[in-house]
Order: structure tokens, then C-alpha cells, then sequence
């Protein structure tokens, strides 16, 4: 079992470079965004509570995201591995994630950063917004999901060093060249 941590702050590439990874290594895919918009879509009570969290900057609380990891986790049957995609966001939730794995027999195989210059994440996320209308991607929001991610997310890169499994990528430039960096990282935590 193959399971991959995508990490980094919004606009850094998670999206893109999971897709690649999914194709390469044949794993499952689950961002924990794409679950909550569509629950929004759906119109259900958890899509609700969700949009006024997300259109803030914010972030879900962990028990329900937790909660929610754990139901998607079940749908996966003869899986050959995940890649975990803007989750975990907390040490809380990395936390979790260990122990949801370690309860069925598995673990965290590598948790990959994609570091992104701050200037260069701004710029994505508002070329994203005007192109796909994620109503998040304005602005205002961006800065706020920035601070959270300064303030919660970051530091769950020393959190994955002490695990030993965190790989450093440099997330600027070319897609290829990104895409080749990850793969060798993954190649060499398994
Ligand atoms: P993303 O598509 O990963 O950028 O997520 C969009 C928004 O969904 C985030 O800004 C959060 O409000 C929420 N979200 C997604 N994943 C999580 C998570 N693991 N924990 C808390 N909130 C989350």
C-alpha cells in the first residue's frame, strides 16, 4: 500500500500534481475539498456548515473532518494505495490519519511539500478564480487561507520530519520537472 501525503499551501499545485501521481503510481484520490464542494453542490446540512467555513478562509473542525476521512476511506476497496490531498491540514488531523492507517494495517508512505513563494501562490489563485469562479479564490480569502495555512498547516512539516517522511520539492517551474522530483521522492520512501 502506497500513501501519499500531497502538502502544501493553496495554489501550489496539490491538484495538479496529484492527478499525475494517480496516473503513475494507480492509487486512489481523495481531496477533502472536492468532497466538501460537493457536498455544497448537494445542498446537504454538512455542505452548509461547510460553504460559510470555506468562504471564509477557514477551516472545517477536525472532528468532522476526520469523520468524513474515515467514511471515504471505507468506500476504497482493493485499493493499491491514496493520495491524500489537502489533508491532513492539522497536526490533529495528521495525527488521525496515523491512526486511521496504523488501525488497517498501513501507514503514511511519504509526505510530499510543494513549496511555492507567497507572490507566485497569490498569482495562481486569482488567475484560478477568474477561470474555474471558486468563490474562494479572491482576494480577501486567499489572504486568510494563507495566514491559516502559515499558522496551522505549516507546521506539519516538522510534524512528517520527526515521522520521516517528509520530501522537500520545489514547486516552482515546470510541471515536468516537479512531476519527475516527486516521483524520484516517492521512489525512494518505498
Ligand atoms: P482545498 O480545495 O484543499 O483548497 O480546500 C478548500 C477549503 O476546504 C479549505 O480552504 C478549507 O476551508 C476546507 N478544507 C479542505 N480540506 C480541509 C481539511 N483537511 N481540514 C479543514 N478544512 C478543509
Amino acid at each position: 500500500m502506497l500513501n501519499i501525503v500531497i502538502f502544501g499551501a493553496p495554489g501550489s499545485g496539490k491538484g495538479t500534481q496529484s492527478e499525475m501521481i494517480v496516473n503513475k503510481f494507480g492509487l486512489d484520490h481523495i481531496s477533502t475539498g472536492d468532497v466538501l464542494r460537493s457536498e455544497i453542490k448537494a445542498g446537504t446540512e454538512l455542505g452548509k456548515t461547510a460553504k460559510g467555513l470555506i468562504d471564509n478562509g477557514q477551516l472545517i473542525p477536525d472532528d468532522l473532518m476526520v469523520s468524513i476521512l474515515a467514511a471515504k476511506l471505507d468506500t476504497l476497496t482493493a485499493s493499491k494505495g491514496v493520495i491524500f490531498d489537502g489533508f491532513p491540514r492539522t497536526i490533529a488531523q495528521a495525527e488521525a490519519l496515523k491512526k486511521l492507517l496504523n488501525d488497517r494495517g498501513q501507514d503514511v508512505t511519504a509526505m510530499i511539500e510543494l513549496d511555492v513563494p507567497e507572490e507566485e501562490l497569490m498569482k495562481r489563485l486569482l488567475k484560478r478564480g477568474e477561470e474555474s469562479g471558486r468563490a474562494d479564490d479572491n482576494e480577501e480569502t486567499i489572504k486568510k487561507r494563507l495566514v491559516v495555512y502559515n499558522q496551522q498547516t505549516a507546521p506539519l512539516k516538522e510534524w512528517y520530519k520527526n515521522e520521516g517522511k517528509h520530501c522537500y520539492i520545489n514547486g516552482l517551474g515546470e510541471l515536468p520537472r516537479i512531476f519527475g522530483d516527486i516521483a524520484a521522492a516517492i521512489e525512494s520512501k518505498i
